[in-house]
């Protein structure tokens, strides 16, 4: 990559190389952005000048901004887990440049108007990208839900146990359904952590440092359950809902025959569910613990085919992390850990380095974590390099390889269950809006649905 900056500026940032994804593919293609976005994509060859003109080498591959739609950014309230200076910077070094935050783990949780208000002006000098929220449905809020979608949350999130801090309540099937019914309206969405709590408390209680003790005491069984109640209660009310964070393969056929039916469904998965496994997880590692939980290879072997036939929409990487000494990784106790995987600048590199063993192309990976989860959320702007979306672009060496070191990462705690592994794919630039993003002055903008 080298860069050149001529006196006529027809555009204020030129990017020129072989490999620019674009809709049809990768392609050698010029890009020209003024006032942050796509003006112009031309081929490679047409000469549009800009005063800031970066030319890609051949190795490189200019792509989206990725958009991740799944972060607990946990400030304010339990800031010494995550923040939003922490958080949007590792989201810059791993690609992305739009976040969506979780309406858990920090507090306030997102429950009302003044919640998101609160975490608005916290994170809105820190963000190093674009970070927009979702609001969180819990029992007695039903009120709040049309106010909060008014002030500009993508949507909502619900769970159907218990969510592993007491300020955030989970839904009984009743008011799911009654919740709904109040997004039907409006045509909102609801995000569902889909675990029946009934299967749950049945399941044998987890405890000690053997992962199949606490894999057992979250079973496929609780995670199907819950799926095909979601289902049907978006079939009763005509709701848009969208499973998080899919690890049980075996609902993967009742999603087929939902989408198929037309119950407005759409499903995500996480990397740590494509890239790891049950058995390979050593005694007392509780950087694995989440949930639900990264089940068995050959489940994870069906969730690479529910993406490549589209059951799966999109991968989004529930980044939840948490101080050291919550994960008890003194004791190694799966029962008292808290579950959680810390993954947000490694997402794009995670899935490549699997996609890649598996012939699937790095297109696909890119759409499935930058145009998919953008459209599920209406984030009209973003996720594509197209003309009149935001120019929020990524360089990425998808075949240069490294090893990940926790401690060099952006993320506020240095606790991955990636530590050390090699990965292929590094992201060398990152821009917002046709801006390289710098860690030193944060320039994103807070998102509101409808403006972005
Ligand atoms: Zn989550």
């Amino acid at each position: 990559m080298s860069t050149t900056v001529p006196q006529e500026h027809e555009y204020d940032l030129v990017v020129r190389g072989e490999r620019v994804l674009v809709a049809s593919g990768e392609q050698p293609r010029e890009v020209g952005v003024s006032g942050g976005v796509v003006r112009a994509i031309e081929p490679l060859g047409a000469g549009l000048d800009g005063a800031r003109v970066v030319e890609l080498a051949p190795h490189q591959v200019l792509i989206p901004g990725l958009v991740d739609t799944h972060v607990h950014v946990n400030e304010p309230g339990r800031t010494e887990w995550e923040g939003f200076a922490s958080a949007t910077r590792a989201a810059a070094a791993g690609g992305v440049t739009t976040i969506v935050d979780m309406p858990l783990n920090s507090i306030p949780p997102t429950v009302d108007v003044e919640a998101l208000e609160t975490k608005q002006k916290v994170a809105r000098d820190q963000a190093f990208v674009d970070v927009g929220f979702w609001g969180g449905a819990v029992p007695g809020n039903g009120d709040e839900l049309r106010p909060l979608w008014d002030a500009g949350v993508f949507g909502f999130k619900c769970f159907l146990l218990h969510s592993g801090v007491e300020e955030f309540g989970y839904l009984e099937p009743d008011e799911l359904e009654a919740d709904l019914r109040v997004l039907a309206d409006f045509d909102g969405l609801m995000l569902v952590h889909a675990e029946d709590s009934r299967a749950i408390e049945h399941a044998p209680t987890p405890h000690g440092d053997h992962y199949d003790t606490f894999l057992a005491s979250r079973p496929r069984g609780a995670e199907n359950v819950a799926i095909a109640a979601v289902i049907e209660a978006a079939r009763w009310t005509g709701a848009r809902a969208h499973v998080l964070h899919l690890s049980s393969s075996d609902a993967l056929a009742m999603i087929r025959s939902a989408k198929r039916e037309g119950v407005r469904l759409t499903v995500e998965t996480c990397p740590h569910y494509l890239a790891l496994a049950a058995e390979e997880i050593p005694d007392g590692a509780t950087q694995f613990k989440c949930c639900p939980p990264i089940r068995e290879i050959d489940n994870r072997e069906l969730l690479w085919e529910g993406l490549l036939d589209g059951t799966i929409d999109c991968i989004v990487s529930d980044h939840s992390p948490s101080t050291p000494d919550l994960k008890d990784l003194d004791t190694g106790d799966f029962g008292t850990a808290w579950g959680g995987v810390s993954s947000l600048q490694l997402g794009l590199a995670i899935v490549w380095t699997e996609a890649r063993t598996r012939g699937v192309p790095f297109a696909r990976v890119v759409e499935w974590m930058s145009a998919r989860p953008a459209a599920i959320a209406g984030l009209e702007r973003k996720g594509s390099i197209a003309l009149g979306h935001d120019a929020d672009l990524a360089v990425v060496e998808p075949d240069t390889a490294f090893v990940v070191d926790p401690k060099a990462l952006h993320h506020k705690n240095p606790i991955t269950p990636y530590a050390d592994r090699a990965l292929s794919g590094a992201v060398v630039a990152t821009y917002l809006r046709g801006e390289e993003i710098t860690y030193d002055r944060p320039t994103g903008r807070l998102l509101s649905r409808g403006e972005a």
